[in-house]
């Protein structure tokens, strides 16, 4: 299936590393440009530097995003290298487990600032420019947000927002021909995923019997199986695809949990 993303620039946040990365490397080669915004400044040269040489392109603006007016100032640094923007990938997030409690107001909103307010942040500095190019946007939550996970509150907050603001901007943005679906990816091997499971008591017993829960094979997901799905999402071929919450789980979600 062509998935016909030649010369789209496509923004993807937290593009250096992990579920980004994959999303990146598919749409370079795709021929799309994919531009990484991203806090890890030698993780991001690294990546679009692999890409150009390899003959793809890629264009960078590095920002941490749960800064005050980052996503104001990383618009206004894209619209000078990109003419054009033709869709939006909302990514970055940290599960920092700030719970219920042993956390307090300050840290659950700190929390909600780097998982939520800038998916929001970006959407509105660069909806001018999607309102123009009817640029898709695909929003990446968690199975968090429908499962509960225990000792995380702002980041469960902040990903059932984000399931409800995709249904919210899906609504508001049809007139404009911006789709916007959310992703829900749940057991995925990133950096983050790695470094989530370093804090627990036993982590590889634990990987052990997530893996086991996972009714498809047995084993995580793997952030290509992500980015294929988001690939898919940004593409006209899902042009009547619209406000959907795409879980890519291996059924771990929502399969009988009593299968072997
Ligand atoms: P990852 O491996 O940590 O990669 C995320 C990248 O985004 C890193 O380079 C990170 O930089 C960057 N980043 C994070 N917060 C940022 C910010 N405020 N501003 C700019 N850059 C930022 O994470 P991942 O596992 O791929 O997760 C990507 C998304 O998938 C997240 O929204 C996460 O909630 C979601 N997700 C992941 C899983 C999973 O199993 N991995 C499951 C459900 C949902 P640093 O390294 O400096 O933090």
């Amino acid at each position: 299936m062509d998935l016909q993303l030649n010369d789209k620039t496509v923004v993807i946040t937290g593009g250096a590393k992990g579920i980004g990365e994959a999303i990146v490397r598919l749409l370079a080669k795709e021929e799309a440009i994919p531009v990484v915004v991203d806090r890890d400044s030698h993780a991001t040269d690294k990546l679009c530097e692999e890409l150009v040489t390899a003959g793809y392109r890629c264009e960078t603006a590095v920002a941490d995003l749960s800064e005050d007016g980052a996503c104001e100032k990383v618009v206004a640094t894209i619209k000078k290298v990109s003419p054009h923007v033709d869709a939006l990938v909302n990514n970055a997030g940290v599960n920092d487990r700030v719970g219920i409690d042993d956390a307090d107001t300050e840290m659950f909103l700190g929390s909600l600032r780097k998982n939520l307010l800038h998916y929001y942040g970006m959407v509105h500095h660069l909806l001018p420019d999607l309102k123009k190019t009817s640029g898709p946007i695909v929003n990446i939550a968690s199975r968090v947000a429908l499962t509960g996970q225990g000792h995380t509150s702002g980041y469960a907050a902040a990903k059932g927002a984000i399931l409800a603001l995709t249904r919210e901007w899906a609504v508001d943005l049809r007139h404009y021909g911006i789709r916007v679906n959310a992703v829900l990816p749940a057991e995925v091997m990133t950096t983050l995923y790695r470094e989530w499971l370093d804090k627990l008591p036993n982590p590889e017993e634990h990987l052990a019997n997530i893996k086991k829960m996972i009714p498809l094979e047995n084993r995580m997901t793997r952030t290509e199986e992500i980015a294929a799905m988001v690939g898919f999402l940004l593409s006209p071929q899902a042009g009547h695809i619209t406000g959907q919450h795409l879980v890519v789980d291996g059924g771990f979600v929502h399969l009988d949990r009593s299968l072997h």
